[in-house]
């Protein structure tokens, strides 16, 4: 099998020459803070400069922000900041050390009995608080890509759950997506195949006839991540998207980051929950902000989340609260943070004692 159509996992904001309707719109994407500013009708002061971090959002997405509010949660996420450029102690290039755990061009092991494939450095929005922000996907576009990491990924047979990543893998497109997955599903140890994406999020029109097929096509047990923040993210295009991905048999859930000023509030993530279980997507995890360069303003403390936290399981069915967890460099597994104890009755701030 020819596995050199795949593209290797170099970070980039432009795409191939569009053929497909998604890849057309993602080319049209909005990439000039000012215009950004312009669209949703607040003052182009309020963009901080892009740095080596280049803003890209696309249109459909920018149509669902609030017109006129330089706060909107979505807008937020997108929109670069003043404060990025403030150097932050503590607030680094590679949070995570992911350089210390590449095992070939373009995979990455962390934790054990899975790998982490990525196939390319590209996303269709650039979040401003991506952990990744600054990772060196031109190393990875070294010759042997993915063979190699295919070839250590077969002679594994500990593996068990592959982890299609990037950048995004779902801006491969379809036919190149499908060489990866038959190749993954001729690995006979290979029991899962899961995607993180935030594409069918930012650009519902991504999930196509086609990708339906690669997922409908293999052995692997489909596990897909999408990445949501704020309910406002899920509107009917999404929603319409998430019901033909899971009609595939694939098992959708979601993860999010806490984000001041984006979803630090309790009613907040618990609209985000309900508004995923109504689509059909199960809350997974609601992460801690990994501290890149850059991205210090969005940090929530522990013990805010903590209170969150204990303030969502109190709204909320159990299946629908997520678990919060920190990625910690070197530790075998996510950290759970655990909610703040409740107040106990009688002391001084509970509701018994205060009147
Ligand atoms: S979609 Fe994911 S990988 Fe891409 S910029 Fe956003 S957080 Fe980072």
């Amino acid at each position: 099998m020819d596995l050199t159509v795949v593209d290797p996992p170099v970070r980039h904001t432009a795409v191939p020459a569009p053929r497909a309707h998604w890849q057309r719109l993602l080319a049209d994407a909005v990439r000039d803070p000012i215009e950004l500013c312009r669209l949703v009708g607040i003052d182009p002061a309020a963009a901080g400069p892009t740095g080596g971090f280049p803003l890209l959002v696309p249109r459909g997405f920018v149509a669902r922000m609030r017109h006129g509010d330089p706060q909107d949660p979505l807008l937020r996420q997108v929109l670069p900041a003043v404060a990025e450029g403030q150097p932050v102690p503590g607030f680094t290039a590679d949070p995570l050390g992911e350089g210390q755990a590449v095992a070939a061009p373009g995979l990455v092991r962390k934790y054990q009995g899975r790998a982490l494939l990525l196939l390319t450095g590209g996303c269709a929005v650039n979040c401003r608080y991506c952990f990744r922000r600054e990772f060196p996907y031109a190393d990875h576009g070294a010759a042997g890509f993915p063979g190699a990491a295919l070839e250590v990924i077969a002679a594994d047979p500990t593996l068990q759950e592959v982890i299609l990543s990037g950048g995004d893998p779902l801006l491969v497109d379809d036919q190149r997506l499908a060489t990866v997955v038959e190749a993954l599903d001729a690995i006979p140890h290979l029991r899962r195949l899961r995607i993180h994406t935030r594409l069918p999020v930012v650009l519902p029109e991504r999930v196509t006839d086609g990708l339906l097929a690669v997922l409908g096509a293999t052995r692997l047990t489909g596990v897909l991540v999408l990445h949501a923040n704020h309910a406002a993210e899920l509107d009917d295009s999404v929603a319409t998207a998430a019901r033909r991905l899971a009609a595939t048999g694939t098992l959708l859930l979601n993860q999010a980051v806490l984000l001041a000023g984006v979803n630090d509030r309790v009613a907040t993530l618990a609209a985000l929950s309900e508004r995923l279980l109504a689509i059909g997507v199960l809350p997974y995890y609601l992460h801690l902000l990994d501290r890149v360069r850059g991205a210090a303003h969005f940090e929530v403390g522990e013990a805010r989340a903590r209170d969150l936290l204990r303030g969502l399981q109190e709204s909320l069915s159990g299946y629908a609260v997520p678990r919060l967890v920190r990625e910690v460099p070197g530790e075998r597994s996510k950290l759970w943070i655990h909610p703040a104890p409740a107040p106990t009755v009688g002391a001084p701030g509970s509701p018994l004692t205060s009147g």
